[in-house]
Parts: C-alpha cells; sequence; structure tokens
C-alpha cells in the first residue's frame, strides 16, 4: 500500500518537470491528505493504491507503518467483489479508533482510470447523526424517567395481539393512577415525585412475566398488559397483591411516603375488541374507583359506560349554557336582626336549563370546578351583577354589600384571582363587594394569606369564610386568616334553639370572633324559633335565611321605585311579629 505522499511523489517524478504543475499537484496532494472524509482507491485485488489520513485512522493505520495490516482482509474481499460486480455500494460501517467507536457511512464506486478497474471509495464520520438517531428512538419508544416502554408501544403490542389471529386472544389491560400525586409533588417536591414514580415502576415490573408488558403514558398514570390470562378470578387476585405491593410506604431521601393507586381493569374480548375501547373502559373502571374513595381496583362493567353517557350529557349541556351564557344571579339579603335593616346582598348563581327549567348550583358548580369552566361563570356572575347594579341599588340600598362566591379551588389560584381583582375594580366600585370562600380555600393558607389577600385588600374587597364550622380547618383558618366576616354554617343554626350543643359551639364562634374582629352571619335562619334564639340568647347581630327572603330575581320583583322600601318594610313587617315574643321572657334563653 502506498501513501498518498509516495503516490504524489511517484506523479510527480512522471511530469516532465513543469514547476506549475508541481505546484498543484502539492497543493492537490495536501488537500487529499487532509480531506476530512476517509478517501481511498483499491485495485481489482483490493490492494491499497491510496490512503489519505482520516481513512488510514479510520481503518487503523498510522501513516508511518503504512503496510498491508490485519484485519483488512475483509475489506479487501469487498473491495474485489464490488469491482467484479461493477455496481456501486453504500455502506454503514463501524470503526473501532483508540478512542472509541466510529460510524462511518462508506460509499464504493467502480472506475477505470488510465485503463485500470479501480475502486474509489469515500467515508464520512455519521456517528453525531447516529448517536442522534438513536436517542430520538429511545425517546419515541421509552420514558426517560422510569425507562419503560411509552404507549405507542404497548399500543402497538395490544394490537399485533388482536390481529394475529387473535380475536379470541384473552388478556387483560389494566390502567393505573396514583392517589393524590399533585399532592406529593406539592408538599415533597418534584425530585422525590419523580424518585417514587421510578421506584413505583421498578416494583410493579418486578413481578411481571415476560410476555406482560407495563408502560408509562403520562404523568402519574400506567397501562399494564397481562398476556396471557386464564380466567378473570386470576387477573383480580394478581392485581389485589399488587394493590397491597403498592401500598406499601416508599423510602425515598430519608422520607417514607404513602402512595396509593386506583387501578381500572378491563379484559379482552369480554369488555371491548379494539385497543381504544379496551382503554376507555379500563379508564372509566379507574374513574369508578377514583370516585368511591381511591386506592382500590375495578373491574370494567356495562353500568359504568351508562353513567359516563350520563355525565357526559350534563357536561355537555354545562358547556353549552356557558357558551350560550344562559346564568342569571338570585339575589338574598343579609339582614341586620336589631334593626332589621338589610346590609348586603348575596348574588347566587342559576343555570336556566334547555327547556328553561332554573337549576340551582348544588347541581353543576361543581362539575363546573372539575371541568375547568368555573372561572368563566364567575366571571358571568360579575357581569350580571355589573349589569343589574341599578336594580340592586334600587331593591337592597345604594350601600348594601354584594357578596360573591368562589370556589375554593379558585381562591387558591393566584393567577385567576388576580383576573378577579382586576374585573372588580374595573366595575369602578370594588368597595361594594365581598368574596365568600370555604374554609378548604386555606388547606394553601399561607399563599392565601401572603399573595391573594393583599391583592383584595389593596382594591378595598371583603372577604368573608363561607359554610363555617363545617370545613376541613375551621380553627386554624380563623386564626390565620383575617377575614372580615364569618358565615356559621346553616347545620348549626338549624333547630339552634333546640340544641344545646349547636349553641354551646355558637357561644365559642362567637367569642372567637369577636375578639378576632369579625362580623358573624347566622346561615340559613328558617324560623321564628331560631331568629327569637339568635336575638335572645346571642350577640350575633347578622342573618340571612328563608325567613327574611328567599333569594330572588330582581326581574321578578315588581316594578316599583320604592321596592328597597317595600324590602324593608317586608322585613319590619315580619319583625313586627316577633319583636316582642311573649313566650321569651323567662323562657330561659340565657347568654
Ligand atoms: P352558600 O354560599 O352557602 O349559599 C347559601 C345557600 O343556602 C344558597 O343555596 C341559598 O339558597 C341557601 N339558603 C339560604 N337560606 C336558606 C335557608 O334558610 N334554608 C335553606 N335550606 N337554604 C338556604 P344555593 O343558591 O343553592 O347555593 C348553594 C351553594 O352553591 C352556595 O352555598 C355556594 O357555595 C354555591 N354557589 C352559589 N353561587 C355560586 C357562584 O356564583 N359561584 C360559586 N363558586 N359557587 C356558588
Ligand atoms: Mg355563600
Ligand atoms: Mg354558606
Amino acid at each position: 500500500m502506498e501513501s498518498v505522499d509516495r503516490q504524489f511523489a511517484q506523479l510527480a517524478a512522471n511530469d516532465d518537470g513543469d514547476a506549475t504543475s508541481r505546484a498543484e499537484l502539492s497543493f492537490l496532494r495536501d488537500v487529499m491528505r487532509l480531506l476530512p472524509a476517509g478517501v481511498t482507491v483499491q485495485d481489482v485485488e483490493g490492494r491499497f493504491l491510496l490512503m489519505n489520513d482520516a481513512a488510514a485512522a479510520q481503518l487503523g493505520f498510522s501513516q508511518a507503518s503504512a503496510s498491508a495490516s490485519k484485519g483488512l482482509g475483509h475489506r479487501l474481499d469487498v473491495a474485489a467483489e464490488i469491482l467484479r460486480s461493477g455496481r456501486p455500494v453504500v455502506a454503514e460501517e463501524v470503526a473501532q479508533l483508540a478512542h472509541g467507536r466510529q460510524v462511518l457511512l462508506t460509499t464504493h464506486r467502480p472506475v477505470r482510470i488510465a485503463d485500470r478497474d479501480l475502486l474509489l471509495s469515500s467515508s464520512a464520520d455519521i456517528s453525531e447523526q447516529k448517536a442522534f438517531e438513536d436517542q430520538l428512538f429511545r425517546s419515541a419508544f421509552y420514558d426517560e424517567l422510569t425507562d419503560l416502554p411509552t404507549r405507542r408501544v404497548i399500543e402497538h403490542r395490544v394490537k399485533s395481539l388482536m390481529s394475529s389471529d387473535g380475536s379470541l386472544e384473552r388478556f387483560a389491560l389494566a390502567f393505573l393512577d396514583i392517589d393524590n400525586f399533585k399532592h406529593i409533588n406539592d408538599y415533597y417536591g418534584h425530585a422525590t415525585g419523580d424518585a417514587l414514580l421510578v421506584e413505583l415502576a421498578r416494583r410493579l415490573d418486578r413481578e411481571l412475566r415476560e410476555s406482560d408488558m407495563l408502560s408509562r403514558i403520562s404523568g402519574d398514570e400506567f397501562l399494564l398488559l397481562l398476556h396471557p390470562i386464564q380466567s378473570a378470578d386470576e387477573v383480580a387476585d394478581f392485581i389485589r397483591s399488587m394493590l397491597r405491593r403498592l401500598a406499601a410506604p416508599f423510602f425515598i431521601d430519608g422520607s417514607e411516603i404513602f402512595a396509593s393507586t386506583s387501578i381500572g381493569v378491563s379484559l379482552h374480548p369480554e369488555h371491548g375488541r379494539s385497543y381504544d375501547v379496551l382503554c376507555q373502559n379500563a379508564d372509566l373502571a379507574m374513574y369508578r374507583v377514583k370516585n368511591e374513595g381511591k386506592g382500590a381496583a375495578a373491574f370494567f362493567d356495562a353500568a359504568m359506560e351508562r353513567e359516563a353517557q350520563e355525565r357526559m350529557k350534563v357536561e355537555q349541556s354545562l358547556r353549552q349554557a356557558i357558551l350560550e351564557k344562559r346564568f342569571c344571579c338570585a339575589f338574598q339579603a343579609k339582614v341586620d336582626i336589631r334593626t332589621q335593616q338589610i346590609m348586603g346582598v348575596e348574588a347566587l348563581v342559576r343555570l336556566r336549563g334547555d327547556e328553561g327549567v332554573i337549576q340551582a348550583p348544588g347541581s353543576f358548580v361543581n362539575l363546573a370546578v372539575e371541568l375547568g369552566l368555573i372561572d368563566e361563570l364567575t366571571h358571568l356572575v360579575l357581569t350580571e351583577i355589573v349589569k343589574s347594579i341599578d336594580l340592586i341599588n334600587e331593591t337592597f340600598g345604594p350601600k348594601a354589600v354584594i357578596s360573591i362566591n368562589v370556589a375554593a379551588k379558585q381562591a387558591g389560584n393566584a393567577e385567576f384571582m388576580r383576573s378577579f381583582a382586576q374585573a372588580l375594580e374595573e366595575t369602578g366600585f370594588p368597595r361594594r363587594f365581598m368574596i365568600e370562600v370555604t374554609e378548604d380555600a386555606f388547606v394553601t393558607k399561607t399563599l392565601f394569606q401572603d399573595e391573594i389577600l393583599p391583592m383584595l385588600r389593596k382594591i378595598g374587597v371583603g372577604i368573608s369564610i363561607d359554610d363555617f364550622g363545617v370545613g376541613y380547618s375551621s380553627l386554624s383558618a380563623l386564626a390565620d386568616i383575617t377575614a372580615d366576616e364569618i358565615k356559621i354554617d346553616r347545620s348549626f343554626i338549624t333547630d339552634i334553639h333546640k340544641r344545646p350543643r349547636s349553641q354551646g359551639i355558637l357561644r365559642a364562634i362567637e367569642s372567637l370572633s369577636a375578639a378576632l374582629g369579625m362580623t358573624v352571619i347566622a346561615e340559613g335562619v328558617e324560623s321564628f324559633e331560631e331568629l327569637a334564639y339568635l336575638q335572645a340568647a346571642t350577640k350575633i347581630r347578622y342573618a340571612q335565611g328563608f325567613y327574611f327572603s328567599r333569594p330572588i330575581f330582581l326581574e321578578e320583583l315588581k316594578p316599583a321605585t320604592s321596592a328597597y322600601s317595600d324590602a324593608r318594610v317586608n322585613l319590619a313587617s315580619r319583625a313586627a311579629q316577633y319583636s316582642r315574643p311573649n313566650y321569651l321572657r323567662g323562657d330561659g334563653y340565657r347568654r
């Protein structure tokens, strides 16, 4: 084998000595030698006639010992064969270099030069592209965090099981979802959340057979293929043992973490004959488990499908109602029980159904929260209030505070609260408003106290704790949240005059609120006796309830300029019935 230098030296010697050609040759020689691509020329026996530096490195030569070297036999045979066939060949080759592997794309081309059959080969280094392609391939088919196959892979596997004449092939698909994974992430941080996913995937994977497949299909959701299976009972046993294994604590970074998992299972062919239907049904079964307390497993059944269709119908009609803005507000007065004056009014949203039936929020507010439609709904309520402000002023008085309910989830969402506070400010009368939130909003109370409350304070919007006493954090809410008003839940007020224990609780809430400077409102006063008790035995000044007024639609009030005074007269005349109830005297209500 000849080095490039020698080859060119020979060419130069054969030349007739023209200085310009020699210079050109020397230039070409350098170009050839230093070309980043490997270039070789071989004769019909495969002998190398020319080899530049890059090719020498790729083939494991050093220029100093440019002689035929071991390991080249293969290359020699290949060359001879290509030359015999007379057709060019493109091939991917791997070169083992001192510093690692190199992937080459080599083009061999038989040529005829000066009556000699020669093989010209050039090799380009495609190691980087190859590494990139490999990485792309892995990320398309394997999850980076857990190293489990992705959704695509399991889908392909299931589909191939069904197509291999497998219309009757029995297998199970299980949908797994970690319960409250978001809380784990929020509480322990994302690194721990990730570590939990990895650990959980390992725990699951360990027990599987070669022919089963576990796949991570999104954040905290896994899909498991069990194949082959003999019976539903066998699957149920396996899933039960899996649940037990998953319920054991995880030890991550010194923390002991408990994470339960909800599982829904569908069986092929009983529960569906396509991948999509089977997944959907396993998902429905999982959804049922989530709704019934989590941390368990359920098999799909036909009733779930009907429920899902029902739910879908309700969802669709709610979305449609929001699109068509088919909402209105009913207003209920908050009354000073000592003077019978109206001090405020609460806006309560109502949905006008398809056939004009009015629905109370109990049937749709939670769904609106679940579907992420509640923010829009709350803005619609505010728009409705602004539109009716003149009528509100006429009916309840120009100073009545207007209360709007905000769901706990919204109250903890700084982004929504910022946009809502801005909308309140843009009404031009933000000081008229009060926001009612339940105690659940204070689960993340530092966020509420540090971020949300200042926003509201800045524009003069009041804050009220709704349904107080039945929520999750009653006392700590009172201790930490500087609210303006607390509304004692109706469950304490109903028959209060007959229930000493509720009376005790009421007294405790009352004195706590007085110490913290909050106004107390009794919710849901329905009877004369309840009111009489509040008046005689407590210092509570304000109440709301059917006894005074049901929530009313403003447009239903008779058009009269004196509606406000009518309402007061109305309340006053009721008040007259109980202002001095005879039986109260000496009946033993004590403060
Ligand atoms: P809430 O804020 O505690 O409102 C009081 C609920 O009790 C209202 O029910 C009201 O009609 C009812 N009520 C008032 N006085 C009495 C009474 O004397 N006896 C009885 N039995 N009930 C009485 P409504 O309008 O069905 O609203 C239910 C809940 O829906 C509200 O409870 C509130 O949490 C929610 N809600 C209402 N409007 C909205 C809204 O615009 N946005 C949000 N996020 N939630 C709303
Ligand atoms: Mg309320
Ligand atoms: Mg309430």
